[in-house]
C-alpha cells in the first residue's frame, strides 16, 4: 500500500493566519511547494517571512489554518527537514570546530547522552565534503570567513539527510564571488533535497530558484514560468525590498 503522505507536497499551507498579540502578521496565507523545487521567499523586512518559516519547522503554531510539511504535521515533519539559521556572529575564540558544529546535527539522531558513534563521525565528514569545506574539519569555526561559516551551517543541516532544507538569508555574508558558488552547491544539493530560502538577493535569484513566494502579510506565489528578466524589469513588489542596500522594486505590484 503507498503511504498518502509520500504523494503530497513538501510543504501545503493553507488558508493560514498568525498573530503575535492580536497582530495580524500573515493573513489568509496559501502556499504549495512541490518535492525537489528550489523556492525563494521575498519580501519587505518585517513582511513574515521568518514567521512563515517558524511555523514550516513547527517552532510556532497557526490561529486558523493549516501548514503541513511532507504531509505531516510540521512538528512531525522536523526530523526531516534541515534548517540553515541566518548568519550569526560567533566569538572567534569559540573553541568548537567545523566538525564539532555538523555533528551537533545528529543530535536528533542520537538517543540520550553520550559519545557520537563512528556513523556520526562518517556522516559529519560526509556531509563537509558535500559542501567542499571537508579539508576545514578541524578549523575553528570563528576562524572560517562568513561563506565558509554558512557551508558549515549547510553541512550540519544535511547530515540528518533531510528531505527539506530552508534557509534564513543565506546569502547575505557572502561576497559577491562566493555567491555564484553558494548558489552551485545549493543547485547540487536540490538534486536530493526541496529548499526553501528566503532571499533578498532578487537579481541573482532568477538564474537559479524555480519559484518566487512574496511575503508581505499575504503570500504571492510565482512559478518558474514568471521568473524571466523580462519580470525583473516589469514588475514591481507592492513594498520595495532592500537588495545590496538599495531598496529598489522587483515585482509587479500584486492585486
Ligand atoms: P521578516 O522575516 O519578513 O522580516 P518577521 O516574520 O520576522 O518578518 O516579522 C513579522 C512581523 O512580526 C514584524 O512586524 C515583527 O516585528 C513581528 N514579530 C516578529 N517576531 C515577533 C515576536 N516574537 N513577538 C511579537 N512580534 C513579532
Amino acid at each position: 500500500m503507498t503511504d498518502r503522505a509520500e504523494e503530497e507536497p513538501a510543504i501545503d499551507i493553507r488558508r493560514l493566519w498568525f498573530s503575535y498579540n492580536g497582530q495580524v502578521v500573515l493573513k489568509d496565507v496559501s502556499l504549495q511547494v512541490a518535492r525537489g523545487e528550489f523556492m525563494a521567499m521575498i519580501g519587505p523586512n518585517g513582511g513574515g517571512k521568518t514567521t512563515l518559516l517558524k511555523i514550516m519547522l513547527g517552532l510556532l503554531e497557526p490561529d486558523r489554518g493549516e501548514a503541513r510539511v511532507l504531509g505531516l504535521p510540521p512538528k512531525k515533519a522536523a526530523p526531516r527537514i534541515g534548517y540553515v539559521p541566518q548568519d550569526v556572529h560567533i566569538n572567534k575564540e569559540f573553541p568548537i570546530t567545523a566538525l564539532d558544529v555538523v555533528l551537533m546535527g545528529r543530535l536528533w539522531k542520537k538517543k540520550g547522552w553520550g559519545r557520537y558513534s563512528k556513523e556520526d563521525r562518517f556522516k559529519a565528514h560526509q556531509a563537509l565534503d558535500q559542501v567542499q569545506m571537508g579539508a576545514f574539519c578541524s578549523r575553528r569555526i570563528g576562524e572560517l570567513s562568513g561563506g565558509q561559516r554558512q557551508r558549515v551551517l549547510i553541512a550540519r543541516a544535511m547530515v540528518s539527510s533531510p528531505e527539506v532544507l530552508i534557509l534564513d538569508e543565506p546569502i547575505s555574508s557572502i561576497d559577491t564571488r562566493g555567491q555564484a558558488e553558494f548558489y552551485d552547491l545549493l543547485k547540487a544539493l536540490n538534486e536530493s533535497v526541496t529548499i526553501v530560502m528566503v532571499s533578498h538577493d532578487m537579481m541573482a535569484l532568477h538564474q537559479h530558484v524555480e519559484s518566487v513566494a512574496c511575503v508581505n502579510r499575504d503570500v504571492h506565489y510565482h512559478g518558474a514560468a514568471e521568473i524571466t528578466d523580462e519580470m525583473l524589469d516589469m514588475y514591481e513588489c507592492p513594498v520595495e525590498i532592500v537588495a545590496h542596500g538599495v531598496p529598489h522594486r522587483v515585482l509587479k505590484s500584486h492585486k
